[in-house]
């Protein structure tokens, strides 16, 4: 067995249809009495619904969550925790959501509470992003881990089918780097490997019926894996590759993962066969990047750059960006393969 090393978080985990009503209670645990509830302007009804549930316990409801966390919304949030005297913050929402709450736990170490709406995995993750002049900086702080993540699948149930599709490949991409990555470990592979077979089997589902509570559900739980992967080892090309096109070129975060996701792993294919094994294994495919590919086209999902804004002429420089700093990756990072990979996600080619 190759030697490892593992350094498991904590967080306490309360899943199950109807679980928000459990809120107050685990606010009471966590000993936060006087919480500010955070929101994107979007979901701003469901941030009234959650302090209303919270009555006494709840300062105030701030909708001002924003994706890739501008500083300004970041500044904005501290100053209204601060001055409504918050001992803790509830993020509901999705990864921009629970950007803003860990940009506030980052300065002030007031705990979170996450209470996820997508499948961005952020809530199990001590990974914080702040954008400032147009940069985007991450970076891994254990006082942004919420304490306690309440998965209720039902507040699922309004999120968009396409957004619950690129949400999910999203999710994928977590598991499926965390299988090839260097400071990965056993029980890792092995929640990877449920990520996988959770969503590979719920997605198909909720494009049947995405009110399918059932299928939310193990989607939710794949989620849960696959950010609980991405929170404890560090990611690769296709991670990378995403966040040079965001940041650089402003794509959406989850649809950009769906589009880059089997072109990435084509890149990687050779040089991780034991973690192509698993891969095809818990998503019930024979050839993975190719057959992913298959799959974000049945789901309907974003294969192509081009569909989401980027332009041709910008390739090069993406491909410039994209080897300018070193990381560890399974296959040694070539700008001339880079270039021609993104050409075919440009294109919405299959991976080659
Ligand atoms: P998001 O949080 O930006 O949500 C997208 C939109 O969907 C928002 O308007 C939101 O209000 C709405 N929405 C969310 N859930 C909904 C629901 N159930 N019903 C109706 N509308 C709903 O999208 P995201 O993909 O979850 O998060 C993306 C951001 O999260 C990016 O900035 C990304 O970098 C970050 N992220 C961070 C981590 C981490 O570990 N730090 C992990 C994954 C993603």
């Amino acid at each position: 067995m190759t030697p490892f090393i593992y350094s498991a978080q904590s967080s306490r985990i309360i899943f199950g249809a109807g679980s928000l009503a459990g809120l107050p209670a685990e606010l009471k645990v966590l000993g936060i009495s006087k919480a500010l509830v955070l929101t994107t302007p979007q979901q701003a009804a469901l941030g009234e619904r959650v302090a209303t549930l919270l009555a006494a316990r709840s300062v105030g409801v701030f909708s001002g969550a924003v994706m890739h966390v501008p500083i300004e919304a970041a500044v904005e949030a501290r100053a209204v925790a601060a001055q409504l005297g918050a001992d803790g913050c509830i993020a509901v929402g999705g990864g921009s959501t629970l950007g803003l709450a860990k940009a506030i736990a980052l300065t002030s170490s007031l705990p979170i509470v996450a209470v996820p709406t997508t499948y961005a995995g952020s809530e199990v993750t001590p990974i914080y992003g702040l954008t400032e002049g147009g940069l985007k900086k991450t970076g891994r702080d254990l006082r942004v881990l919420p304490r306690s993540v309440i998965y209720d699948p039902e507040l699922t149930l309004t999120l968009p089918y396409s957004m619950s599709i690129t949400s999910g490949m999203n999710a994928i991409a977590h598991a499926a780097e965390g299988l090839y990555a260097q400071d990965g470990s056993p029980i890792i592979a092995l929640m990877a490997a449920e990520a996988l077979r959770a969503l590979a089997d719920a997605l198909p589902r909720i494009q049947v019926n995405p009110h399918d509570i059932a299928a939310r559900s193990e989607a939710l739980y794949g989620a849960w894996l696959a950010g609980t992967v991405l929170g404890h080892v560090s990611m690769g090309l296709h991670h990378k590759l995403c966040h040079t096109l965001g940041g650089s070129f402003s794509l959406p975060h989850a649809e950009t993962h769906s589009a880059i996701l089997p072109h990435a792993l084509a890149y990687n294919a050779s040089a991780a066969s034991q973690a192509m094994k698993i891969m095809a294994r818990a998503l019930g495919i024979d050839r993975v990047p190719q057959d992913l590919h298959g799959l974000a086209c049945r789901l309907g999902a974003p294969t192509s750059l081009r569909s989401l804004g980027m332009l041709e002429d910008d390739l090069d420089l993406a491909a410039d960006l994209a080897v300018q700093t070193p990381y560890p990756n399974p296959c040694a990072l070539h700008r001339e393969a880079l270039r021609e990979l993104l050409q075919r996600a440009w294109e919405g080619a299959p991976p080659a």
